[in-house]
């Protein structure tokens, strides 16, 4: 396993491994339920939600996808949900978590 992305939020986390499994690597998100860990750990990136990809083989393919999910701008700036607080990324209509108008 190749940990291949740390996240800043959950959302981004996912969209990245939908992303890679989309195109045919295996991609596995870890750290989701980061906030039930944090104080346990020194450090923060060990903390934030991590995509990891399973072969090596797939790494250099990874990047690219990466490379093409930040020239998309979704990780352009987050809105915060009036419903439940949680952050969608700016481009979004809906909370990704509540379905809340933002
Ligand atoms: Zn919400």
């Amino acid at each position: 396993m190749i940990r291949i992305y740390i996240a800043r939020q959950r959302y981004d986390a996912w969209l990245v491994a939908d992303r890679l499994n989309q195109a045919g690597i295996r991609a596995h998100v870890f750290n989701q339920h980061a906030s039930s860990i944090v104080g346990d750990v020194p450090c923060d990136h060990v903390a934030q939600p991590q995509v990891w990809i399973e072969r090596e083989i797939d790494r250099e393919r990874a990047q690219i996808v990466l490379r093409d999910i930040e020239a998309a701008g979704h990780r352009a700036d987050s809105v915060a949900c009036a419903s439940c607080g949680e952050e969608s990324p700016g481009n979004f209509d809906l909370c990704w978590k509540c379905g809340a108008t933002l």
